[in-house]
């Protein structure tokens, strides 16, 4: 299928702009064909008044027509077959097969929200029957709902380019909630993009939704990103990538004359506690699991384990030896992008720069920078060296991870105490000894979105339950999450119907319950007409 490099606006192609671009194979630094456009300022406005247009039209659109959208991307991703596969495989280096079940992620994710809103109950509908003859004052007759919030803008992640890309978690739960989506391309994965912006388009066209109710644009993100960030129709923002990158479209959103919610999943360093109980009875097999989690994908995953913290012993050095030689015998491989080779490069030179910080093991081999490849590194360091360098409580964003050696229990607290927001925190301990540091879980769950006991944080399941969100800087809001069906709850907002006639309510909040919803009436979670 041969790729022609324009904007996805609505039901048009569109490439007015002189500006291109190719996206580069990170694996030879070879860029790819073909050329790529900017969107230009016309072509960025009419993709959101499209947006707003459709927006408005939300009344019309039936959850039925809403869950067949998200089953025809899936059906039209999986009918891409190798061509996506191949396409994304030279756009990031990315192994076929980690694609393969990257894909079948993203169909299932789909899949997952059109079953969400084909039950329905996520709208939380609450009915408080009127209480007209309550003194002194008569109840109302008070129903709410969540409602979708508007046209959301999204910015894709550079380590998942299916999964949290153009039919990600982001765009799904939008749609799924009842949203227009625009998506603002990644360079990097420009012939991906347009791939998966052209099976949204043809999902659209194939159930009956306005054409704005979907657009993808090429463009920097400090102009194209901040502009439609801007745009006064854009009423959300979904965003995975860096602290600063997220910090500078948040804080433009919130500078807005109408600021909006922008729902960024930035930085975290993932921290490992791991106690004398758990170090003395599987050292070897602790080592094993923490290893294959840091490099795992080139170590590019935000629940990579970054930092582990540890209580000085003969266990811990045993961890240190095994972990050391698995670290050595890790050949370099390629990084998803040039910028993203080079954050690493950096992060790991201010580790070594750091007084205090040793390296105690690197990838036997050197890696090629002609392929973008990075080394996996384990460095140590105390817990005073660590609790004064502010540096080191910094995500390196690849295959290294960071020891830290308490001294004492009373060290490993303040280590803890000292780390901002994470998506996760891991704790390895004997079940007898998590009684005894009890302290230590109750400052863990004030820093992450998710606690594990054992096993490590990379695979984030897509469920009900997860949580990956977290305090900041893990993220810019920590009552949300990115990944799981509750994920639809950013792109909607609560509101309340008083007194209103039952002809004009939503079906929802309706007396007879035909949608067959769960719905607290009076306080009370039931499925049953009002009566
Ligand atoms: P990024 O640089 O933050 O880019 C993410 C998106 O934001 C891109 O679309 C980018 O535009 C845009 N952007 C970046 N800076 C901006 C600014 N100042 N104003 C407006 N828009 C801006 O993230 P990345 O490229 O994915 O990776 C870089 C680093 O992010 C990594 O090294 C890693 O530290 C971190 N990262 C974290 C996670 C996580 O889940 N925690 C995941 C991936 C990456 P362009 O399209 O023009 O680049």
């Amino acid at each position: 299928m041969p790729l022609h490099g324009k904007n996805i606006i609505g039901g048009s192609l569109l490439g007015a702009g002189a500006e291109t671009f190719r996206a580069v194979d990170p694996a030879t630094r070879r860029p790819l064909e073909p050329d790529f456009h900017h969107a230009t300022r016309a072509e960025l406005d009419q993709a959101v008044e499209l947006a707003d247009r459709a927006f408005a039209l939300r009344g019309s659109v039936e959850p039925a027509q809403t869950a067949a959208l998200l089953e025809r991307i899936a059906d039209e991703i999986d009918a891409l077959g190798d061509t996506l596969i191949e396409r994304c495989g030279q756009e990031t280096a990315l192994p076929s097969g980690r694609l393969t079940g990257e894909r079948a992620r993203t169909t299932g994710q789909l899949r997952l929200f059109a079953r969400v809103v084909t039950e329905g109950s996520w709208v939380d509908a609450r009915i408080d029957r009127p209480l007209p003859d309550r003194t002194p004052v008569p109840k109302p007759d008070l129903r709410r709902m969540l409602i979708p919030i508007g046209p959301v803008l999204v910015f894709p992640a550079s380590n998942f380019p299916l999964a949290f890309s153009v039919a990600g978690g982001d765009t799904a739960s939008a749609f799924a909630a009842g949203c227009p989506v625009i998506v603002k391309a990644r360079p990097q994965h420009a012939g991906t993009s347009e791939l998966v912006g052209t099976a949204i388009q043809k999902a659209v066209a194939a159930t009956g939704l306005p054409e704005g109710w979907f657009s993808l644009v090429h463009g920097p993100g400090r102009t194209t990103g901040l502009e439609l960030v801007r745009h006064p129709a854009i009423r959300a923002v979904g965003f995975t990538g860096s602290v600063d990158g997220g910090r500078a479209l948040f804080d433009a959103a919130a500078a807005r004359p109408h600021p909006i919610p922008v729902y960024a999943e930035m930085g975290s360093i993932n921290p490992v506690f791991l106690l004398p109980g758990a170090l003395a009875a599987r050292a070897d097999e602790i080592a094993a699991g923490l290893h294959q989690s840091m490099t795992l994908g080139v170590g590019q995953f935000c629940t990579q384990p970054g930092l582990v913290i540890a209580l000085d012993g003969e266990g811990l050095d045993r961890l240190l030896a095994a972990l050391g030689r698995r670290v050595e015998e890790t050949a370099p491989a390629t990084m998803l992008m040039g910028a993203i080779a080079e954050g690493y490069q950096q992060g790991v030179r201010e580790l070594e720069a750091t007084s205090g910080v040793e390296l105690v093991a690197r990838s036997g081999q050197a890696p090629d920078p002609q392929k973008t490849q990075a080394a996996a590194a384990m460095y140590a360091t105390d817990a005073k060296t660590f609790l004064a360098g502010e540096v080191l409580r910094r995500e390196v964003f690849g295959p290294s991870t960071l020891v830290v050696r308490c001294g004492t229990e009373a060290q490993m607290l303040d280590v803890a105490r000292s780390l901002g927001g994470q998506l996760t925190a891991t704790i390895h301990a004997a079940e007898d000894e998590l009684d005894e540091h009890g302290r230590l879980v109750s400052i863990l769950v004030t820093k992450a979105g998710r606690l594990l006991f054992g096993g490590f944080p990379t695979g984030v399941e897509v469920c009900p339950a997860m949580n990956h969100g977290g305090p900041y800087p893990a993220t810019t809001d920590a009552h949300f999450t990115s990944v799981g069906t509750a994920a639809i709850l950013r792109f909607a907002r609560p509101v309340c119907y008083q007194n209103f006639p039952e002809s004009r309510l939503p079906a929802e909040l309706r007396d007879e319950n035909a949608r067959g919803v769960w719905r607290r009436v009076d306080g009370v979670l039931t499925k049953e007409d009002v009566c």
